[in-house]
C-alpha cells in the first residue's frame, strides 16, 4: 500500500502522511465532511462519497497501519472491541473459536456472551501449550478461528505465533493476533504467519491515554474486502478527529516504546529481588521459560510488569493506592504509568471464568517518565505494606 520505503522507526513517522498533493501539507488533513461532491452521477473524485464508507483521514491511518504491520489492507474502527466484532463476522453459526485463556475481559465477554447466542462456541486453552492446540484442531468440530493475545494480559504469558498459525493453517482455520501489548515496533504477527493482526489503539499507538480506536490490518485481499464490508455495514467507524489522534500518536511509537521498554525491564528485574514480591510476571526477566521464544518472536519483551505480592488482594489494594506517579487507574500503554489491580478491576467480570486472576496480582503499565522517579514511586507502595 505504501511505496515509502524504509526501516519502522522511519515507517512510523513517515506511513499514510505524504505531503497534500494540492496544499503542500505536511500532516494529513482532518477530514470532517461527511459527504464528497459527485461530478455527474457516481463521479466520485477522490473515491469518496459517504463519510461511513471512506474519509480521507481514516484512510490515512488506515495506511499507516497497515505499513507498520506489513500488511497490504488496514481499517479503523471505534474501538478495538468494535475492530475484534468485525473480525468475529468473518465467523458463521455453529463457527467454533479458539482463545487464549487469558485473553482481554473484554473480548472473552464479546465471544461468551454475545456471540455464544449467535452459534459462536469459544472454547480457551491455553495457547502455549502445542498438545492442546494441536488437539483442539483435531477435533471433531474443529475451530475455525483461532484468537493470539501474547504477550497476554495480565500475566504476560507469550505464547508462539508461528507454531499456532501453522496448525491452523493446516486445519483451514484463520488466525488473528491481538497485536495491542507488543504493537507492531515489538512484534510482527503478519510476518510471522498470521491471517490478521489487531489492536486497541487506546493503548500505545494512541498513546497518551486520549482516545478510543481500533486497527486491524491484513495482507489478505479477501479477507480486507470482507472486512472492508462489514465496516460499513455495521458502521462502527472512528471519527476524523480520533484517526488524527491514533495517527500522531503512532508517530512517536518507537521512541515510546524503546524507553518504556527498558525502563520496564529494569522494575521488573528489581521487583524481583524484593522479598514483599512473591512472583513477577516479565518476559524479559532472566529465566523466564519463554525467553528463547521471546528472542525470536520480539524486539524487546515490552513495558507490562505484573507481580504477585505476599498478603493477597488487601496487599495489592495497599500497594496500588499508595504510588503517585503510577497512577491508580485501568487502561494501559500511554506515556504515564498506570498501576491497576486486575482482580477487583479489568478483570471483575472474568472472576469465575477460566480467566480467573491470581487476587494479590499488580499490574504497571510502565510508561516514558524518569527510571529513577519510577522506582521511588513503587518504593511508596512497598512502604505501606508495612505499615
Ligand atoms: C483495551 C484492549 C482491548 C479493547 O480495546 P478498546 O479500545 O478498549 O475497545 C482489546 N485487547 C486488548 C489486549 C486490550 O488491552
Amino acid at each position: 500500500m505504501t511505496d515509502q520505503p524504509g526501516r519502522f522507526e522511519t515507517l512510523a513517522v513517515h506511513a499514510g502522511a505524504d505531503p497534500d498533493a494540492q496544499t503542500g501539507a505536511v500532516v494529513p488533513a482532518i477530514q470532517l465532511s461527511t459527504t464528497f461532491k459527485q461530478d455527474g452521477v457516481g463521479g466520485l473524485r477522490g473515491g469518496y462519497e459517504y463519510g461511513r464508507s471512506g474519509n480521507p483521514t481514516r484512510a490515512a491511518l488506515e495506511e499507516t497501519i497497515a505499513a507498520l504491520e506489513g500488511g497490504a489492507h488496514g481499517l479503523a474502527y471505534a474501538s478495538g472491541l468494535a475492530a475484534t466484532q468485525n473480525v468475529f463476522y468473518l465467523l458463521e453459526p455453529g463457527d467454533r473459536l479458539l482463545m487464549s485463556d487469558d485473553v482481554y475481559g473484554g473480548t472473552w465477554r464479546l465471544a461468551d456472551k454475545v456471540w455464544r447466542r449467535y452459534g459462536i462456541e469459544t472454547d480457551a486453552v491455553d495457547l502455549r501449550d502445542l498438545d492442546a492446540v494441536a488437539a483442539a484442531f483435531g477435533a471433531e468440530r474443529p475451530p475455525r478461528m483461532v484468537w493470539i493475545e501474547t504477550p497476554s494480559n495480565p500475566l504476560l504469558k507469550v505464547v508462539d505465533i508461528s507454531a499456532v498459525a501453522r496448525l491452523a493453517a493446516v486445519a483451514g482455520a484463520l488466525t488473528v493476533v491481538d497485536n495491542t501489548f507488543a504493537t507492531p515496533y515489538l512484534q510482527q504477527p503478519l510476518a510471522l504467519g498470521a491471517d490478521l493482526v489487531l489492536h486497541s489503539a487506546t493503548k500505545y499507538l494512541g498513546g497518551h491515554s486520549d482516545v478510543i480506536g481500533g486497527l486491524v490490518a491484513t495482507r489478505s485481499d479477501e479477507l480486507a474486502e470482507r472486512l472492508r464490508f462489514h465496516q460499513n455495514a455495521a458502521g462502527a467507524v472512528p471519527g476524523p478527529f480520533d484517526c488524527f489522534l491514533v495517527m500522531r500518536g503512532i508517530r512517536t511509537l518507537a521512541v515510546r516504546m524503546e524507553r518504556a521498554s527498558s525502563s520496564a525491564a529494569t522494575l521488573a528485574g528489581w521487583l524481583a529481588e524484593r522479598s514483599e514480591v512473591e512472583r513477577v510476571h516479565y518476559p524479559g526477566l532472566d529465566g523466564h521459560p519463554a525467553a528463547e521464544l521471546v528472542e525470536r518472536q520480539m524486539r524487546l519483551p515490552g513495558a507490562m510488569v505484573s507481580f504477585q505480592l505476599g498478603g493477597g488482594e488487601a496487599a495489592a489494594r495497599r500497594f496500588a493506592g499508595a504510588t503517585r506517579l503510577f497512577t491508580l487507574a485501568e487502561s494501559l500503554g500511554a506515556v504515564e504509568s498506570l498501576i491497576e489491580v486486575p482482580a477487583p478491576m479489568t478483570h471483575a467480570s472474568v472472576a469465575d471464568s477460566p480467566l480467573a486472576v491470581p487476587p494479590s496480582l499488580v499490574r504497571l503499565s510502565v510508561g516514558i517518565e524518569a527510571i529513577e522517579d519510577l522506582r521511588a514511586d513503587l518504593e511508596r507502595g512497598f512502604a505501606a505494606l508495612s505499615r
